[in-house]
């Protein structure tokens, strides 16, 4: 066992090899993910090239074990590259997230070996795309009310239904699908207790296709999204993950990885917004000093700063105590995201104010950040989804605490 001086010890890098991983992603999303997002951004299309640097990084499989081609690390390496990203590209981060954690992270830990061979290679060297199809047109947040079906046909599934959202489903502006997408159907049960079942389908299934790319998002363009048919498509039985019926465990673990990394993009949009406010508010002047010297002003850098430090403690402590193949972390996996959502939301928004008109242009980056910051408080689960998630768990007790 490793020992700690209390002094230096650090929850956002509680190791060496955390500190390493950070340097890293940082210098990479400097150099590499800054230069890019504006254009991207502006255009409405995702770095495909950048993506693959991000493979040969080997970070596409950060929790992935090393066992199974991975770097092995745990979800506080997830947050830490999250947080990274995002405080230059949070378009690119979401797209990283989808892949990643939504799918890659999925097949780590509930496909079999044999389907992780199958999958994972390309996957991790982002040769392929990876998506997630939970939601759907009229079911969001009553995700228990999907009405995508599959029906046994020998050894096929026969799968009809639409996948709405989907990041990375279409890989270009081709309706071209992507390579690999998990998703969840309707394999029996009743409206009350329906029986859930994950499966992968794959580009190339007759059936499988793009619906339509959803254009005109109001941020996080750097990130293709798009909504997905199956139509009679035919899934063979050996892309069914999990077990039968076994899917509402997979979902709720992996949206407890996927509502703490959405909450380390929050803390990158905030850390990036402070950093601009900051520097922005010590060479401007007006009225004869710089604007750092008006009280209001110090409000929002002061306020900005300290909102952000508190959310980042409760991402990384959450994130510390996060195993990856457990689930029964809803309570702070929602609560993190609940407050770290709409803190970025809010110091991106002051970061605007400090910088006046300047703070409108996409080339003072905070507009940019800011239109990124509200898809937190809607995907992954919208803010109301966990104030309700929250209070049940809380009512139903005992409290973390007890
Ligand atoms: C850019 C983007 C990317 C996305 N990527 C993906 C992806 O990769 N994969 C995927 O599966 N999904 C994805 N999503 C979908 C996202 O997770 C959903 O949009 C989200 O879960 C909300 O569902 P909904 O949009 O259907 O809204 P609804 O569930 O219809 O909600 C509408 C409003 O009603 C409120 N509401 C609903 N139920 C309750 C309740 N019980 N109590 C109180 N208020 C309630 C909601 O909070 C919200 O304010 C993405 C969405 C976007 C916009």
């Amino acid at each position: 066992m490793t020992s700690v001086s209390l002094s230096s010890f650090d929850l956002a890098v509680p190791t060496e090899e955390h500190k390493m991983l950070r340097d890293q992603v940082r210098a990479f999303a400097r150099d590499e993910v800054e230069p890019q997002a504006l254009e991207h951004d502006r255009h409405e299309r995702f770095n495909r090239r950048l993506f693959e640097k991000v493979g040969e990084l080997g970070l596409l499989g950060v929790t992935v074990t090393e066992k199974d081609g991975g770097a092995g690390m745990d979800a506080t390496a997830a947050v830490i590259v999250h947080e990274e990203l995002s405080a230059c590209d949070p378009g690119f981060a979401l797209a990283y997230l989808a892949h990643s954690m939504l799918c890659v992270n999925n097949l780590a830990v509930n496909a079999t070996d044999e389907q992780k061979r199958r999958w994972l290679p390309k996957l991790l060297t982002g040769e392929a795309i990876g998506a997630m199809g939970m939601s759907e047109p009229a079911v969001g947040t009553d995700v228990l009310g999907l009405r995508t079906t599959a029906k046994k046909d020998g050894d096929h599934w026969v799968v009809n239904g639409r996948k709405m959202w989907i990041t990375n489903g279409a890989v270009d502006d081709e309706r071209t699908p992507c390579d690999v997408m998990l998703f969840y159907a309707r394999t029996g049960g009743s409206d009350a207790r329906p029986e859930i079942t994950s499966f992968v389908v794959q580009r190339g299934t007759p059936g499988f296709g793009v619906g339509q790319k959803i254009h005109d998002k109001a941020g996080m363009r750097g990130s293709n999204t798009a909504e997905m048919v199956l139509e009679d498509a035919r899934v063979p039985a050996d892309n069914l993950v999990g077990e039968q019926g076994g899917a509402i465990k997979c979902m709720m673990r992996n949206l407890a990885l996927e509502r703490v990394t959405l909450a380390a993009m929050s803390l990158g949009i905030a850390r990036r917004s402070i950093e601009v406010m900051v520097s922005y508010a010590n060479d401007r002047k007006a009225f004869g000093k710089p604007l750092n010297e008006f009280g209001q002003i110090q409000r929002h850098i002061a306020e900005s700063y300290a909102e952000y430090m508190a959310c980042r403690a409760y991402v990384y402590d959450t994130a510390r105590r996060m195993p990856l193949d457990a689930y029964g972390n809803r309570l702070d996996s929602d609560g993190v995201k609940l407050v770290a959502s709409t803190m970025g939301k809010v110091v991106a928004d002051r970061a605007m104010q400090v910088l006046g008109g300047y703070g409108y242009v996409g080339e003072y980056v905070v507009e940019r950040l800011w239109r990124d910051a509200k898809l937190l408080e809607i995907g992954g689960g919208t803010i109301e989804a966990h104030q309700k998630n929250m209070t049940r768990d809380l009512t139903r007790g005992p409290f973390p605490w007890a």
